[in-house]
């Protein structure tokens, strides 16, 4: 089935497809200049020294956790309430993730005040996730951080551009990962990238990404290098030109799409607020924002939140649920795991469309609808 109104739309126009086509027929498809400038275009736009591309975030966070010297006996705090790759990284490097209840239906991400409560002797860093696009508590999460001498690493894949306190998202941690997956805000397919304002964490991602060679292609084709040395146990982690020369474009419509996004935004807020037995995460949020997605949850205890989604979708709306809480799935459900918010939480979000074009009278249709599923 098609969706009237489905959950995302690609911004995608001619220029996406005649820069790939540029760089294909340019001889040069894999990791080069177009990865160069568009980690150079990152380091500008997101006010950060050091940019790295990466496939995709998975591997960007993965990165993340290598360069804050995470391994065996380590244990790493993170929110449930996000996508796997958030977690499942502190596995790849041998360490230990441990689960930190969010603050509450309002503001669905991770508790300070419960990141606290986390922390052992074995603690060595924390990993946030910034929700919809929206900050974590970063002045607490910071402070907990310097205290007890923990690495901070942001999630910040919903969140390209989003500011707390007038800093960028990701530049206020150690490093941070963002991914151009299809339905991110800047969509390449697959594709990453790995920031941080530190050079030694950004010369070891940079060395770690391919195989920990000294040299990469590019620069041996060039003539400015004839061989290499291999330094560190690394990984194929890198962004191809082709991809890099579509981020490209995608970048340059960055900031008009994510305007456009809180505009959308500001009228659904508007729509909403008539509606009984929902509350809006995130709600009194005054800073720019990505607005990756639109969460929703729904406090009724009328009905359950599929059996409204399953009503939601007969009318021809998209919708999807962030998310399935990770401490619920099969290869987490050892973990310790009191997460009684995120519990709450992931029984009854609903996330709605969300994306640049999205209508007036798109969201009239969706909040009337969403409002006969709930309370009608
Ligand atoms: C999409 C996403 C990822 C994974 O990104 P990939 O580029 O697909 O690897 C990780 N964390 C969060 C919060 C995400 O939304």
């Amino acid at each position: 089935m098609t969706y009237k109104i489905p959950l995302f739309n690609l911004n995608f126009d001619d220029k996406e497809a005649n820069a790939a086509v540029e760089t294909i027929k340019s001889g040069w498809i894999s990791t080069g200049p177009k990865c160069a400038e568009l980690e150079k275009m990152f380091t500008e736009m997101f006010s950060v020294k050091y940019a790295v591309s990466v496939s995709n975030c998975t591997d960007s966070l993965h990165l993340c956790c290598l360069v804050c010297g995470l391994g065996p006996g380590d244990e790493v705090i993170v929110p449930s309430l996000t996508f796997a790759a958030s977690v499942n990284c502190i596995r790849y490097v041998g360490a230990t993730p441990v689960f930190a209840d969010i603050v509450g239906p309002q503001h669905i991400n991770i508790d300070p005040c419960d990141i606290e409560k986390k922390i052992t002797p074995k603690t060595k860093a924390i990993i946030v996730v910034h929700m919809a696009g929206f900050p974590a508590k970063m002045d607490e999460i910071m402070q907990i951080a310097n205290k007890h001498h923990l690495k901070v690493i942001e999630d910040a894949c919903h969140g390209p551009l989003s500011e707390y306190n007038g800093k960028k998202l990701g530049t206020i941690g150690d490093c941070a990962a963002f991914s151009f997956f299809s339905n991110k805000n800047i969509s390449t397919g697959e594709g990453g990238m790995f920031i941080t304002n530190n050079e030694e964490m950004a010369n070891k991602a940079r060395l770690l990404r391919s195989h920990g060679m000294t040299t990469m292609s590019y620069q041996r084709a060039g003539g400015h290098a004839t061989s290499y040395d291999i330094v560190e146990l690394g990984y194929n982690f890198r962004l191809d030109d082709i991809r890099a020369s579509i981020a490209i474009e995608q970048l340059k419509k960055l900031k008009p799409d994510l305007e456009q996004r809180a505009q959308v935004r500001q009228y659904y807020l508007e729509k909403l607020s008539n509606i009984e037995n929902i509350i809006i995460p995130f709600a009194d949020n005054k800073e720019f924002v990505s607005n990756y997605i639109m969460p929703v949850i729904v406090t009724t205890d009328k009905k359950k939140r599929d059996d409204i989604r399953n009503l939601i979708h007969s009318t021809g709306v998209q919708t999807s649920v962030h998310y399935p809480a990770i401490h619920r799935f099969s290869i987490y459900k050892n973990y310790p795991s009191y997460l009684p918010n995120t519990d709450y939480v992931t029984e009854h979000e609903i996330t709605l469309p969300m994306y640049a074009k999205l209508g007036h009278d798109d969201i009239d249709y969706i909040v009337d609808t969403l409002n006969i599923c709930i309370n009608g």
